[in-house]
């Protein structure tokens, strides 16, 4: 579904570039759940940001189901994305004026789905990751646990392909974190695609291969041996 060919990104400040991918070539299936680890600076966001086409290559082809987008517009890509691919994040990035459900049903804003079926898309997904009882408050009332839950719920409220995650359990306590990873795994389980970038080799474990970068290239691939 998803396919890297020498995919390459730099970054150029004043007289210094960086190359922060260098010849990428990866393949991901649809239904993979694939953890993304390295040493700091060593591409993992560039890598998500592009997976997501929140940047652009500057090199090299991306496959997306069937297509090759690089070269695409902004415009172009921001549709394909908004349909197709879901984000998470470290921070979890809800909007404090706005109530839980609020949160969760502005994802659907864009799209063609009535405000009816939004409010209950938004309802059943904050029920299904059971935080329904949450869902007028606001998010400074939530742990930090609970807002990552919702932030899972407004990426997924469209039904993405793919959901991409972005260090998801970096400001949480070890259970809360293991919650959001428990939930993770029930998403694939139940067919969503899931690249996540993570510093912790155990939930990395979870995933079904492993894709370790340093210096914007690939240095090695792990495929889990045994169910955790
Ligand atoms: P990681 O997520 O593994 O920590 P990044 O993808 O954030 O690594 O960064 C890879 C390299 O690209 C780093 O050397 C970083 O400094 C550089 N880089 C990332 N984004 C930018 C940017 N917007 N401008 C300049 N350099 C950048």
């Amino acid at each position: 579904m998803i396919k890297l060919l020498n995919t390459t990104k730099k970054f150029t400040g004043g007289e210094v570039v960086t190359t922060a991918l260098n010849n990428i070539n990866l393949q991901i299936e649809a239904g993979e759940y694939v953890a993304v680890t390295g040493p700091s600076g060593c591409g993992k966001s560039t890598l998500l940001s592009i997976l997501g086409m929140l940047d652009v290559p500057d090199g090299g082809e991306y496959w997306f189901e069937g297509k090759n987008v690089a070269g695409w517009s902004e415009a172009k890509l921001s549709e394909l994305r908004r349909g197709r691919i879901g984000f998470i994040f470290q921070s979890f990035n809800l909007i404090e004026e706005l109530s839980v459900d609020e949160n969760v049903e502005l994802a659907l804003e864009y799209s063609d789905v009535p405000a009816k079926e939004r409010r209950e898309r938004a309802a059943h997904m904050l029920d299904k990751l059971g935080i329904a009882h949450r869902a007028k408050h606001r998010p400074s009332q939530l742990s930090g646990g609970q807002q990552q839950r919702v932030a899972i719920a407004r990426a997924l409220v469209y039904k993405p392909a793919v959901l991409l995650a972005d260090e998801p359990t970096g400001n949480l306590d070890t259970a809360h974190g293991e919650e959001v990873m428990r939930i993770l795994q029930q998403i694939n389980e139940e067919g969503t695609t899931i690249v996540m970038v993570t510093h912790s080799p155990t939930h990395a474990a979870r995933a079904s291969r492993t894709v370790g970068l340093l210096d914007g290239a690939i240095a090695e691939v792990a495929t889990a041996t045994a169910a955790i």
